[in-house]
C-alpha cells in the first residue's frame, strides 16, 4: 500500500514535468520541488512556493522557515517523516516574489491529485496564499487556529512560519495554534 501511494505520487510529479506547467518558472528555477515526507500521513502541510534553499535542494521547507516548522513538529511529538509537506506552486518564483494567481491556478489540479492520493485527516495551510487557494473568502488573521470543514476535508489555517519567525507576537500565536493539532486530529477521528 505504501508503495502504491508513492508510485501514484511519482506519477503526479512526472505529469507536472510532461505537462510543462508554468514553463517560465521552470526556466528560472533550478528544479521542481514536488513534496517531502510520508504519502501515508494523516497530516499534510501546504506552503506557498519554494524559496532559495528549497530550489537548490529540491525539498520543501529546508531553510529558516523549515527549521522553525521542524521545531514546532517536535513540540507535538512529530518528525518530518510522520507528515507530508508540499507547496501550492512547485517552482521557485524569481527573487522570491509572491506567486501569481495564474501560477497558483496552474498548479492546483496537481495539488488536488496529491491530496486525493494521501487522503489526509487534516490539511494545514501555511499562510494566506495557501489558505485562500482552498477557502478564498477567509482571512488568515480571523481564522488562524480554527479548523474548517469544507467538501469532505478539514483544513487548519496557520500563519506562515516565515512570516512568524521574526515577529514575536505572531510567532507565539503560531506556536499556540500548532499545539492544537493533536487534539484536532483526535476529534476528527472520533467524528
Ligand atoms: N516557504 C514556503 O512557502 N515553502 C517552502 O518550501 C519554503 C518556504
Amino acid at each position: 500500500m505504501a508503495n502504491a501511494k508513492q508510485k501514484q505520487m511519482d506519477d503526479i510529479k512526472q505529469k507536472i514535468l510532461d505537462d510543462k506547467v508554468c514553463p517560465e518558472l521552470a526556466e528560472t528555477a533550478t528544479q521542481l520541488v514536488f513534496g517531502d515526507g510520508n504519502p501515508e500521513a494523516e497530516l499534510v502541510f501546504i506552503g506557498e512556493a519554494p524559496g532559495k534553499n528549497e530550489d537548490l535542494q529540491g525539498i520543501p521547507f529546508v531553510g529558516a522557515a523549515g527549521k522553525f516548522l521542524n521545531e514546532m513538529l517536535e513540540m507535538i511529538g512529530l518528525k518530518r517523516s510522520d507528515i507530508y509537506i508540499t507547496n501550492i506552486v512547485k517552482y521557485r518564483p524569481p527573487n522570491n516574489r509572491d506567486p501569481l494567481p495564474e501560477e497558483k491556478a496552474a498548479f492546483m489540479p496537481y495539488l488536488e491529485s496529491q491530496l486525493e492520493v494521501i487522503q489526509p485527516k487534516l490539511t494545514v495551510t501555511l499562510g494566506r496564499h495557501s489558505l485562500n487557494c482552498f477557502l478564498p473568502d477567509l482571512q488568515i488573521s480571523h481564522v488562524h487556529g480554527q479548523p474548517k470543514r469544507y467538501k469532505d476535508r478539514v483544513y487548519l489555517p496557520l500563519f506562515h512560519p516565515a512570516a512568524a519567525l521574526y515577529n514575536g507576537a505572531m510567532r507565539q500565536t503560531l506556536i499556540d495554534d500548532f499545539a492544537l493539532i493533536p487534539a484536532i486530529i483526535e476529534k476528527i477521528k472520533l467524528s
